[in-house]
């Protein structure tokens, strides 16, 4: 799946209620991806055209191992699952000051149950831990060691989320008809200013992204 879908999942799937979780979700949902935007971008720099980044350095051990501690199975599922019992039990500790949590009161206060660390970790994890289950079902010849370093083994999925010979153009469709929904949802949810900017940005790259491919394989 494209990353700004992984970033919008994130945000609206963990950020409730606070808009910092919901940054903490939309980090997460990127965090997977980051290395492989980082040689791109370096490559880039040094002068690499974008055939010989993604039809053969992507190829190499070293970005394929990067690309699994990314979309690690293992890291991902042990760090969510350990904000998850630091989440509950800080949920069972002696009860605070129970007030209703909207989003601009909540988001103010330095420690609240709501908000606190565990939280923050919690759903920045678990939208990493998503982007990758999804990555999972979605890559073919592209796939990741999710089980790396235990494993190399990789799942050849049946869909790929970008090949048209196996349903990419569909799937295509539906991430872009998923992303305009979470946009939207999250537009309404949240009032902040550089949050909903970052949903143009988002909006706005379901169009450049296809376009810049399109250019550079066909232009
Ligand atoms: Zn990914």
């Amino acid at each position: 799946m494209n990353t700004q879908s992984h970033v919008l999942m994130g945000a609206a799937f963990f950020g409730r209620p606070l808009p910092r979780l919901a940054w903490a979700g939309a980090a997460g949902g990127i965090l997977p991806d980051l290395p492989m935007y980082s040689f791109v971008a370096v490559l880039g720099l040094l002068g690499y055209s974008v055939s010989d980044i993604f039809d053969r350095l992507y190829w190499e051990p070293w970005w394929q191992i990067a690309n699994a501690i990314g979309h690690n199975f293992l890291l991902w599922g042990t760090l969510t699952i350990v904000a998850a019992l630091a989440v509950a039990r800080s949920r069972t500790a002696p009860p605070l000051m129970s007030s209703p949590v909207s989003d601009n009161a909540a988001a103010g206060s330095p420690d609240g149950v709501k908000g606190g660390w565990a939280a923050l970790v919690l759903a920045f994890s678990a939208s990493a831990l998503l982007h990758s289950l999804i990555d999972f079902l979605t890559h073919r010849a592209d796939a990741h060691m999710h089980f790396w370093p235990l494993s190399d083994w990789r799942f050849r999925s049946p869909v790929s989320y970008w090949d048209p010979d196996h349903y990419g153009s569909w799937f295509g469709l539906f991430e872009a008809a998923l992303g305009v929904a979470l946009i939207v949802v999250l537009f309404r949810r949240y009032r902040a200013l550089p949050l909903r900017a970052g949903l143009l940005v988002a909006l706005a790259l379901y169009v450049a992204v296809p376009a810049f491919f399109y250019l550079t394989h066909h232009g």
